[in-house]
């Protein structure tokens, strides 16, 4: 197995070092946000309460995220049993212990967390030229501030939390996609994930 959790703040490149990895690896990618963005567009329960913490920048609460999550590794067995790429997860404190007990429960674990450094300027630069392209609600000048906000508070220790447990793996996140998708791969490449 290999599982690993791709971190940064808003914009640092989560999801396009993502889809790299997991073709490159065989791993299961599951991206929060999408997940959660796929139940706005469709309209669906959840997708309605999503949708009033997300266009305000908010996190959606742990107990709800932590269902969500459970939910897509129990629908996808198979597509899972290489390993996951978690985008986007854990964004607590809470939801790493709840990630840690739901890898070991699995008899598994999570082997690194990538961390994508990217200076505050270049984050605020790069959402608000997404915001011009995605139609994503949460890409407005309003919103990212929050959002940054929400990250530094409630996302950013867990940058303390996964050091401490020998789990993190710093990366310089900005310059070219390729030249840092070489650096984690490298860092991959010198795990031990037989478990
Ligand atoms: P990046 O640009 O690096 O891919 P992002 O922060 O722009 O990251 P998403 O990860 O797609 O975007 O998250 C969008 C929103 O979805 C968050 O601001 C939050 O409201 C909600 N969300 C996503 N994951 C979580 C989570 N683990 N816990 C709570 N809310 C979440
Ligand atoms: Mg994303």
């Amino acid at each position: 197995m290999l599982n690993l959790v791709i971190f940064g703040a808003p914009g640092s490149g989560k999801g396009t070092q993502s889809e790299h990895l997991t073709n490159r690896y065989g791993l299961f990618h599951i991206s929060t946000g999408e997940v959660l963005r796929d139940h706005i567009s469709r309209g669906t329960e959840l997708g309605k309460i999503a949708d009033s913490y997300i266009s305000k920048g908010n996190l959606i609460p742990d107990e709800l995220m932590l269902k969500v999550l459970e939910k897509t590794l129990d629908e996808n067995p198979e597509a899972t049993a290489n390993g996951v790429i978690f985008d986007g997860f854990p964004r607590t404190i809470p939801q790493a212990e709840a990630l840690g007990e739901m890898m070991k429960r699995r008899g598994t674990r999570i082997h690194s967390v990538v961390g994508l450094e990217v200076p505050e300027e270049e984050l605020i630069k790069r959402l608000i030229h997404r915001g011009k392209e995605s139609g994503r609600a949460d890409d407005n000048p309003d919103t990212i501030k929050t959002r940054l906000d929400v990250y530094h508070q409630q996302t950013a220790p867990l940058r303390k939390y996964y050091t401490d447990r020998n789990t993190y793996h710093a990366v310089e996140g900005s310059g070219d996609v390729a030249k840092i998708f070489n650096d984690i791969s490298k860092h991959i490449d010198t795990l031990d994930h037989a478990d």
